[in-house]
């Protein structure tokens, strides 16, 4: 979440070490993590595990990398943890398995705002540089943290798609400082195929919160098919890389419908026209430095 830093304490902090809190929370897990995530987890916060057959999940501690987290803002490779990502791919890719990436705080740069990396600037960099290395192997990324619902496409230099990254709306509505507007709670289902383990599409449901407000009752509906709102065949990188584009036209269905979903329909008429739109479809196209600089600087892509 986003607290203004006088809400930020020394004692509020993911330390790269053991400490009370991944001990507690390993216990709480115990059930769920096998004995090698469970040492992973308390060590830093991160571990990985077969969910399933030739699905392997890797959850990542991406607080480790997030600015306000200082403990760690010396260290290059917070609790070893990009040493473990690497070597963890590795052995993915050696068993032939699939991964899916799960954390909160996500890779790229924040759609409500220019030039804002999520994460320390050199931790995306380097974290991207994996997640492109690794694409074959990697099925999906999902992610939290920024309360909006967004997409974003792993380019290489060529600007070919090569992965993707998914941030789900929440359940709980926030509003930055920076943004003009809240979000709906939210929550979705993804559509997976069970051979190749990629994103095919998903359902995002969401609570019109000033209608339950009014009404004093919770009516959860279905918000949208993401196939079906764009006219998409299905998430890969590729068809998410055509939607990146077909949001660039000045005049764009799919850019009305992307904002909208935004924020989870809490105000479908709100307008983003001009630096908020180039900030929104940047957002949506470059998770690097690079290539993110250079589409704010040409206005788009
Ligand atoms: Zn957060």
């Amino acid at each position: 979440d986003h607290p203004p830093p006088s809400f930020l304490s020394v004692f509020d902090q993911m330390p790269d070490s053991p400490n009370d809190i991944y001990r507690a929370v390993s216990r709480l897990w115990a059930p769920w993590l096998q004995e090698g995530a469970l040492r992973t987890f308390q060590q830093g916060g991160f571990y990985s595990q077969v969910a399933r057959p030739g699905l392997r999940i890797i959850s990542l501690n991406t607080i480790l990398y997030y600015g306000p987290n200082r403990v760690t803002q010396n260290s290059s490779d917070p609790a070893g943890q990009f040493t473990w990502l690497l070597r963890t791919l590795e052995d993915a890719e050696r068993d032939r398995e699939k991964v899916y990436v799960i954390a909160h705080v996500p890779v790229g740069f924040l759609p409500f705002t220019q030039n804002t990396t999520a994460m320390r600037r050199e931790h995306n960099e380097r974290l991207v540089a994996i997640f492109l290395r690794f694409s074959h192997v990697i099925s999906g990324q999902f992610y939290g943290h920024t309360h909006r619902d967004t997409i974003m496409v792993l380019r290489d230099q060529t600007g070919a798609a090569l992965n993707s990254a998914f941030v789900a709306p929440s359940v709980t509505p926030i509003r930055n400082v920076k943004e003009p507007s809240s979000n709906n709670p939210g929550f979705r289902v993804y559509l997976f195929q069970l051979d190749s383990y990629s994103v095919q599409d998903l359902w995002q449901f969401y609570l019109n919160l000033t209608e339950a407000n009014i009404q004093q009752s919770a009516q959860w509906r279905l918000e949208y098919v993401m196939t079906e709102a764009y006219g998409l065949r299905n998430l890969s990188p590729g068809s998410l890389l055509g939607l990146g584009f077909s949001l660039i036209p000045p005049v764009s269905k799919a850019f009305q419908t992307y904002f909208a979903h935004f924020n989870v329909n809490f105000n479908p008429q709100l307008p983003c026209e001009g630096i908020c739109k180039v900030n929104q479809v940047c957002a949506v196209l470059h998770v690097d430095q690079r290539g993110y600089q250079d589409c704010i600087s040409a206005g788009w892509v």
